[in-house]
């Protein structure tokens, strides 16, 4: 499979995904954590499907179109590893939908983030929160769900708190 395929499997997988979870969330209060703008593009999807809910944006450094970066209250800027724990004051309740993207490819630094982050997630998330992961967490008192079908196992991790 050449890069291109790829890359047009793994945007078309993350649609997919990120559409099961909005469904997913309709009767759980709270907001919507994006761990990881980029170039917005995820945040822009999320914010079409689910209107009506805050969403905060985690990111080191903003890179995104202008048109995909959400107004100064809703972007925490920073180290996640150093955000995320300390965002409540910001954010208030616990979170709805989380959505992980922070990969880079790398086994290490995903085996890394997966450590410190997990517990973070498992925090900020309200009871019957989805969260969304680009790879592997650790996340007692969650299930893992099924992933929509044509998402080869893998490529996205889909948990839900009890
Ligand atoms: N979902 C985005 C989109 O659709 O455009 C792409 C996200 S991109 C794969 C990952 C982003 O996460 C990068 O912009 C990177 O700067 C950010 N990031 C990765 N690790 C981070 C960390 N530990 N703290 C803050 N930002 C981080």
């Amino acid at each position: 499979m050449s890069r291109l395929d790829s890359m047009i499997n793994r945007l078309v997988a993350q649609r997919s995904i990120l559409d099961h979870a909005a469904a997913l969330i309709a009767g759980v209060p709270g907001p919507v954590l994006e761990l990881g703008l980029g170039n917005g593009r995820t945040f822009d999807h999320l914010r079409e499907k689910l209107p009506d809910r805050e969403i905060f944006v985690f990111e080191r450094k903003i890179t995104a179109s202008p048109r995909s970066i959400p107004d100064s209250d809703h972007v925490i800027l920073g180290e996640i590893r150093d955000t995320l724990p300390f965002c409540g004051p910001r954010v208030g309740a616990a979170a709805a939908l989380i959505h992980a993207d922070l990969s880079n490819g790398d086994p290490t630094d995903d085996l890394s983030r997966r450590s410190w982050l997990s517990p973070m997630v498992a925090d900020r998330a309200a009871p019957g929160a989805v969260v969304v992961s680009g790879h592997a967490l650790d996340l007692p008192g969650f299930d893992e769900l099924p992933l929509p079908e044509g998402i080869r196992p893998g490529r996205y991790y889909l948990y839900r708190k009890q």
